[in-house]
């Protein structure tokens, strides 16, 4: 394995000319480098050319097209009333989608920003139009409405950028589209952007495009042979539930090493809090992390403190682990390129690799473009259910107690079972031996961390999950070595028992498992942690916040240690 420091030969987001206030947006979002879209389109996009991008959700589209906008705002603000730049799209969610999107990059440069779709109150779109926007992100049919209406208007359009295209041609949002681009300046800027190129959108593009520039991403079709033979599965999992459902995936695939890829330096940071909450030793690796760290982490790797690690691309560039089984990819990643490059990690030297991908929803198109540009299937497979879960950890408890059976060393146990077996049928005891045995693999207390699918258990002290902890009830003592902690914050602030974990776990590097019974009410938590690393929680946690917020940490008041 060599862990060297990532490559600096690939282009920056600064080499795209982008200007400061920009540049630190997004290097505050965690972003490390462009996508290869971002690469291809900003230049072009920021010279003025109009330009006719094939690309689907998850490539970067988005700011591909959004920073050449918002580079366009002279600093300190336009004064102007009327918006600068209209980009039009197919939902509501993606119009609430990119204005936010465009809100996060452009904060800096003071651009103001509105999404307008139908189903909203048009009282509050008419008074923020009203007072002057810069950019407004738009569905067809509530664009027209206002232009109608007069209430918008587009005489100082510099740019228009038509968002997943394809869709709203399927939407019926021909006869919309024209009209609005009927009434822009023809000096204009035109962007359009769509998933496939249907005739249909080669058509747009020729009457509303002026000599564009033509991007396609996941084009290129890899040589044969190119990508390795690795087995390819994908998860198709809504945005919330992807930590739970990695979760899992972890535990039925069991890895003996895996990179778990990541888009930005905060998604790498929360999910190794996640991960280690869950009991595994994830370490983080982004382009904020110090050499010094990084070498630190590749040592864990190597000696097998850590199993697994969190990863932007950049910091995984030039590094090469060779125990990996598993390359995940927590995103599907923004180019085909990125997928070869990355699943390209196992599955050498003639051994079994294993490439997951994480997609939402929306993203499944990318799934297909990889597979198409690959030439190799993709296999979508179901998240395991608790069932899967439990099957496969009795699975392992089984396959634990066959290799016990085969070693010859049980005769020290015999009287517990000659005695047990007076008083109770063999098979019997035999069931409460594995019991035991299948407790003491630590199995369901990992269980209970998956929220909302998991019967709530003794873990969050039996109160904790549904109501409020009986506070009138005589306060249980905790558990014998084990130390019970005051945190100023509860279900009314959003905390679960998982966040509680991750916390501690990320931050007092302690292991999900050894943190013992946690009770959430409304305002508070108590949780227990084993004596001796009491004081290094509380340490640790001070300094730290949960759930976005510092909160009080201490003792528990009636706890006399
Ligand atoms: P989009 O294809 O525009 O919907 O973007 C997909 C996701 O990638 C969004 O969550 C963006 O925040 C994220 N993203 C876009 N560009 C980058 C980048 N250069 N680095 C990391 N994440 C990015």
């Amino acid at each position: 394995m060599t862990a060297d420091a990532p490559d600096d030969d690939r282009t920056s987001f600064a080499d795209l000319g982008l200007r400061p206030e920009l540049l630190r947006a997004l290097s505050g979002l965690g972003y490390e480098e462009p996508t290869p879209i971002q690469r291809e389109a900003i230049p072009p996009l920021t010279d003025g050319r109009d330009l006719l991008g094939q690309a689907a959700t998850g490539t970067g589209k988005t700011a591909a097209f959004a920073l050449p906008v918002l580079e366009r705002i002279a600093d300190g603000g336009r004064a102007e009333r009327q918006p600068m730049a209209l980009v039009l799209v197919p939902t509501r969610e993606l119009a609430v989608q990119v204005s936010e999107a465009v809100h996060r990059y452009g904060r800096q440069i003071g651009a103001r920003v509105l999404p307008i779709y139908g189903g909203q109150p048009i009282g509050r779109q008419l008074r923020v139009l009203e007072q002057g926007v810069d950019v407004v992100v738009a569905t067809p049919g509530r664009a027209v409405d206002h232009l109608n209406r007069g209430t918008l208007k587009l005489e100082q359009l510099e740019v228009v950028v038509l968002d997943e295209a394809d869709e709203m041609l399927d939407m019926g949002f021909a006869e919309d589209l024209d009209a609005i681009l009927a009434e822009a300046p023809a000096q204009r800027q035109t962007v359009l952007f769509s998933a496939t190129m249907p005739p249909r959108i080669d058509r747009l593009a020729r009457q509303h495009l002026t000599d564009p520039v033509r991007i396609t991403i996941g084009r290129e079709q890899t040589e044969p042979g190119e990508a390795p033979r690795v087995r390819q599965s994908a998860y198709v999992v809504p945005r919330a539930h992807k930590p739970a459902a990695l979760g899992r995936v972890l535990d039925v695939e069991a890895p003996t090493a895996a990179i778990v890829f990541c888009r930005t330096r905060d998604e790498v940071d929360q999910l190794t809090e996640t991960l280690n909450g869950r009991g595994y030793r994830a370490e983080s690796l982004h382009g904020g992390i110090s050499q010094e760290q990084r070498d630190r982490v590749m040592a864990r790797l190597r000696n097998g403190t850590a199993d697994l690690l969190v990863a932007t691309d950049v910091a995984a560039r030039g590094l090469d682990v060779e125990q990996l089984t598993h390359v995940v990819n927590y995103n599907v990643p923004s180019a085909p390129e990125s997928y070869v490059h990355r699943i390209g990690r196992v599955g050498r030297a003639g051994r079994e690799g294993v490439a997951i991908t994480l997609a939402e929803p929306r993203e499944h198109g990318m799934l297909k473009t990889i597979e198409r540009v690959t030439k190799q299937r993709i296999q979508m497979e179901k998240v395991p259910t608790i069932a899967d879960l439990r099957a496969r950890r009795l699975e392992l408890t089984r396959a634990a107690l066959h290799e016990s059976l085969l070693e010859d060393d049980l005769e020290g146990f015999r009287v517990v079972v000659e005695t047990l077996a007076d008083e109770f049928d063999v098979m019997e005891v035999a069931l409460a031996a594995v019991k035991l045995a299948h407790e003491a693999s630590g199995a369901a207390a990992d269980e209970e961390e998956i929220p909302d699918v998991v019967p709530r258990g003794d873990r969050r002290g039996g109160a904790g999950g549904s109501g409020e902890p009986r506070r009138e009830r005589k306060p249980r003592r905790p558990t014998a070595g084990m130390t019970r902690l005051f945190v100023g914050a509860g279900r009314s602030a959003g905390i679960r028992p998982q966040d509680l974990v991750g916390a501690i776990a990320g931050e007092a590097r302690l292991n999900g498992r050894e943190i013992g019974a946690i009770e959430i009410a409304d305002r508070f938590s108590l949780v227990e942690v084993p004596e001796g690393s009491a004081q290094q929680v509380i340490s640790a946690l001070r300094g730290a916040s949960i759930k976005g917020r510092k909160v009080t940490v201490r003792r528990e008041r009636d706890d006399p240690r």
